[in-house]
């Protein structure tokens, strides 16, 4: 956030139903303060009965840029004037940019997951992926995946979503893409000859924070495992992943780069990642 607030100061935000506790204004305020940008991102509570009317808002008020997060990103996207290909790829939105009164659409869902493992040394270019759910996160995360891995495995406890992501997958790439049921045994057989781990799935979320989809005797040292639940940063997936000696990336890294690349999307300059990472992990120590 800008020092002084002024007639000048233009408005950022996300919106979203509970919206209240987002992590997102800490790192995007950070991030216009370090590049000296007059304007502030707020949280933007909107329930879905009132969506229609929050778009035109953002026109009308000239917001400059929203995210996007739940449960709007699919609804959202009837009422955007342009979407870019690989949001209509994915089927949804989470950055909004207002171009002279016109809104287009983006996903960075993805892309911020790729760049997480890219960080964190755990890049699956030329590696067989397992990915936990078929979800919307899942959906966004495969299809940034996909074209650079040798295999993906969708296991998905609902079987019949895991199939209809892998279809809609091969229908725009030709990838070894397979979607099964998860169970112990399909994980356990698929575990042993991946080199990438990825949970997508809400479980060991706060405040279940106790559960987890994976036995901690199947997971390998040469692994790398990356669970995107950033609440809490350690789920006890990558705690008993650690333990197993496994390269380990947590959530927060990928919130973080989705966001950047928002942030990039917005204003044109290079995010400060490491200013944005910081942001988000101070308010976690306090
Ligand atoms: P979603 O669309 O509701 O998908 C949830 C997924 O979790 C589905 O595949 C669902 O399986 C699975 N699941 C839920 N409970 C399960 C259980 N008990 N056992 C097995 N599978 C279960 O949610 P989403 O938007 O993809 O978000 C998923 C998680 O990712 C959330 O924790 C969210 O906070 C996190 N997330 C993080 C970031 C980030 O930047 N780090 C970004 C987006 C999302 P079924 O299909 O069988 O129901």
């Amino acid at each position: 956030m800008i020092s002084k607030i002024n007639s000048e100061t233009r408005l950022y935000g996300v919106i979203g139903d509970r919206v209240e506790h987002s992590f997102s204004p800490l790192m995007h305020n950070a991030a216009f303060q370090f590049h000296g940008i007059n304007s502030v991102y707020l949280t933007l509570q909107v329930k879905s009965h009132g969506l229609e009317d929050a778009i035109k808002g953002i026109k009308s008020m000239g917001i400059l840029g929203v995210n996007v997060t739940i449960p709007h990103k699919i609804s959202i996207m009837k009422y955007l004037d342009e979407i870019d290909s690989n949001a209509k790829n994915i089927g949804a939105v989470n950055t909004v940019i207002n171009k002279n009164g016109r809104l287009i659409g983006y996903n960075t869902d993805g892309a911020g997951a790729l760049e997480a493992l890219k960080m964190g040394n755990g890049n699956p270019a030329g590696k067989k992926v397992i990915l936990l759910g078929a979800g919307g996160a899942a959906r966004a995360i495969s299809f940034s995946i996909a074209p650079v891995v040798s295999r993906l495995v969708v296991l998905n406890r609902t079987r019949s979503k895991a199939t209809y992501l892998v279809k809609a997958i091969k229908k725009r790439l030709n990838i070894e893409i397979v979607g099964e049921e998860l169970t112990t045994s399909n994980l356990s057989r698929e575990l042993t000859d991946t080199e990438v781990l990825i949970n997508t799935t809400s479980v060991g979320m706060f405040p279940k924070i106790e559960e987890t989809l994976v036995d901690r005797n199947i997971i390998k040292s040469h692994m790398v495992v990356f669970d995107i639940i950033y609440n809490p940063p350690e789920t006890r997936l990558l705690r008993e992943a650690t333990a197993s000696g496994a390269k380990v990336i947590n959530g927060i890294n990928m919130l973080v780069n989705q966001g950047a690349l928002s942030f990039k999307l917005w204003v044109g300059l290079k995010p400060p990642i490491d200013i944005m990472l910081k942001a988000i992990k101070r308010e976690l120590r306090e």
